[in-house]
């Protein structure tokens, strides 16, 4: 018997990855392309889907997992359209619609974080947690919430690198990066704000440098949140920023000191790498392309 196969997309905003997969453990094949415009990225990867299903067989769904911010109210007009991203070029740009009737296949559509977050608590790091939560923090910060085996929706998908911090007092000189916000926790915390105030990305400043226990302080109060809010039993951190040596344990620490002991789990049991390792994304297709067939 064959199994079924599904078609993924990781839709990120410097590459797309694209795949095709049975299961976690059996993916067929992948490819990447190179964020563009939307007519040449979204093209390439329909067109790299369909010769891949003359390749593979037929695909049951597809699964994208998108950066955003996305349209996922099914109801809407735009359902799939990436909405007013600050990436050039992207802003009002229909996706997950254009690949549903280019494939005619059903589509299951969230954002990059969401996606890797449901991946993540059904073969990764959050299997069995009630709740887990997966964050990135690279170019942007952004973060995905299960709950009971779902994505927390609201009136759309959460904005986690969004939320405002206190300031560091060795850090009180930054204005912060983010366009909208200046000093929320991606205006602080992101690699972009990091190379704005040092130059240089985290891993590659001294392990001594100040801006190694200031990244973490700001991450920490990030965790403490998603600590008083839903106690998660899992923060999974990911992200190129979360390469930089010690990063992991510093956050840990700083979120140990910030929380007094006041809530249930342990840092260095709740504050985890993805076990998926750098797949989570394209996984996050995957469980999405399932899930829309459920
Ligand atoms: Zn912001």
């Amino acid at each position: 018997m064959n199994l079924p196969l599904y078609g993924l997309v990781e839709a990120g905003g410097t590459k797309f990855v694209v795949g095709i997969a049975a299961s976690p453990e059996d993916i067929r094949e992948t490819a990447r392309f190179d964020t563009i415009s939307p007519d040449e990225t979204i093209g390439a990867a329909v067109s790299w889907l369909k010769a891949a299903q003359s390749r593979n067989g037929a695909l049951s769904s597809i699964g994208i997992a998108s950066f955003g911010p996305v349209q996922l109210n099914r109801e809407a007009a735009n359902w799939g359209h990436i909405t007013s991203t600050t990436k050039a070029g992207w802003s009002n740009s229909d996706f997950a619609a254009r690949v549903e009737r280019e494939l005619r296949l059903p589509v299951g559509f969230d954002t990059d974080v969401n996606g890797a977050a449901l991946a993540e608590s059904r073969w990764g790091a959050g299997r069995a947690q009630p709740i887990c939560v997966y964050v990135t923090v690279g170019t942007g910060i952004g973060g995905g919430a299960i709950i009971h085996g779902k994505p927390l929706h609201g009136l759309s998908h959460p904005e986690m690198g969004h939320i405002r911090p206190p300031r560091h007092p060795d850090d009180l000189g930054f204005a912060g990066s983010c366009p909208f916000h200046g000093d929320c926790l991606e205006g602080l915390a992101s690699g972009p704000a990091i190379k704005a105030r040092w130059g240089m990305s985290l891993s590659e400043l001294a392990p001594d440098h100040p801006a190694h226990e200031i990244i973490a302080w700001y991450l920490a109060q990030m965790v403490v949140t998603l600590q008083s809010i839903m106690e998660p039993g899992r923060i999974i951190l990911g992200g190129g920023v979360m390469g930089t040596p010690q990063l992991l344990d510093r956050v840990r620490n700083s979120a140990s000191e910030l929380g007094k002991g006041y809530f249930i789990g342990k840092p260095q049991e709740i504050i985890v790498s993805p076990g998926l390792g750098d797949k989570a994304g394209l996984l996050g297709g995957l469980a999405l392309a399932k899930d829309i067939l459920a």
